[in-house]
């Protein structure tokens, strides 16, 4: 990534990034603005051996303050993605299983052209076993093959199982967003044939794994005829956003996140939602905060809940903090002080329950929360609507 020459004049006396950063204020020695002056004055080997790439956990709350928009969280990818080929990886957490999984996609994705284009058949294990992607929405509401709507279901499949032992059943979020989609006259695609949206690779430089992924996806939406595809997670809705589109684009399909979706059409809709008293706070995903700029929708979804009081934390929407980690890597002492930071936060603006509007923040806190006195539920937000359907 290019700097110009006036934002590097300018960088050098500032520190308005370091000052904002949450991973600078907990790991010693950790600054961005250090980072970017490193890169400029040291030869690149050097950085590229640092350690430290990987702790940026790319929320985005530098650059969103940066007075000459110096995109870090793009910076410090930038050089991941070389420094990747120096050897220094991540820390990758949970024994390294997601970014296992996104890989074997990846691998089958790449085996599979292979055999389309006919040049080395024999390499293509023709009784390899195919995922069930669409298994669990089959039992839980109506889907099509091809139609208007995509649901991009995303990894949290995986999580389900992967996280059973905080007690969470991710799955039903998932299954809570086609419940509502099925209420209000949706019947989605859900496709098999769908894979990760690349977020985790991409953001730890793996360039190769995050394009394959990045066109069967493509691929598979055109395929199903949808004009608008619906993300549960901030993720997969950013990277289309974002890196897929400046990559791919212009993109065939409208994309919207699904707290975005739901505040505009709900209020055209019969459905109403009411709960037992709750006071609740909203924890902003850097994804869909900072990073797509989508801070009310969620916060009206949650209003339209009778017998729900929503509080502010002190650090909300553009100022929010992150969950703590990201792609499934570096989940550290760091990580956890900032977690429990955020649950104080949440006690302190009087929540019963802390509601997110994404799986990597329902983990991160739930876990933070294990074997500690912070009794707060932690809640995906549109469960939390389908449970409260009147
Ligand atoms: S906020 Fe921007 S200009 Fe200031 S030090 Fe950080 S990257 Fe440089
Ligand atoms: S993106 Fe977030 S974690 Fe990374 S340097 Fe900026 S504020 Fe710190």
């Amino acid at each position: 990534m290019q700097l110009s020459e006036q934002q590097i004049d300018y960088c050098m006396e500032c520190g308005v990034c370091t000052g904002s950063c949450p991973v600078a204020m907990e790991l010693d020695g950790f600054s961005p603005r250090q980072m970017i002056k490193r890169a400029m004055k040291e030869p690149e080997g050097d950085i590229l051996s640092n350690p430290d790439l990987w702790a940026c956990l790319s929320c985005s709350r530098c650059s969103d303050r940066c007075p000459v928009k110096i995109d870090f969280p793009a910076f410090i990818r930038s050089l991941r993605e070389k420094a990747r080929h120096q050897e220094n990886l991540p820390k990758l957490s949970h024994h390294g299983m997601f970014h296992t999984i996104t890989s074997i996609q990846a691998a089958q994705i790449e085996q599979d052209q292979v055999k389309s284009d006919g040049s080395k058949p024999d390499q293509v294990k023709s009784d390899r076993p195919k995922q069930d992607r669409v298994g669990w929405a089959k039992e839980a509401g109506k889907i099509s093959q091809t139609g208007d709507y995509f649901y991009f279901t995303g990894c949290i499949a995986y999580y389900d199982v992967a996280f059973e032992y905080l007690d969470l059943k991710m799955i039903e979020s998932a299954r809570n967003n086609l419940k509502m989609l099925n209420k209000m006259g949706i019947r989605p695609v859900i496709s098999n044939d769908e894979c990760c949206c690349g977020h985790d690779a991409f953001w730890c430089g793996d360039e190769k794994t995050f394009e394959i992924l990045a066109k069967k996806n493509i691929e598979t939406i055109e395929k199903s005829g949808a004009r608008t595809v619906i993300f549960g997670c901030p993720e997969g809705y950013s990277m289309f956003k974002e890196a897929i589109a400046e990559r791919f684009g212009p993109l065939a399909f409208e994309i919207r996140h699904m707290t975005e979706f739901l505040a505009e059409k709900l209020p055209d809709t019969d459905l109403s939602f009411k709960a037992d008293s709750l006071r609740v706070t909203f924890q902003d995903p850097c994804r869909l905060g900072r990073r797509s700029g989508i801070y009310e929708a969620p916060r009206q979804l949650i209003q339209m809940v009778k017998g729900c009081d929503l509080g502010e934390m002190e650090h909300n929407r553009e100022n929010a903090v992150c969950c703590g980690t990201t792609a499934w890597m570096q989940c550290s002492s760091c990580s956890k002080v900032m977690q429990i930071q955020r649950l104080k936060e949440a006690e302190a603006a009087g929540a019963e329950a802390i509601i997110t509007a994404c799986p990597k923040c329902q983990i991160h806190l739930t876990c933070a929360k294990k074997n500690t006195d912070h009794d707060l539920k932690i809640i995906d937000l549109v469960s939390f609507l389908a449970d409260n359907l009147e």
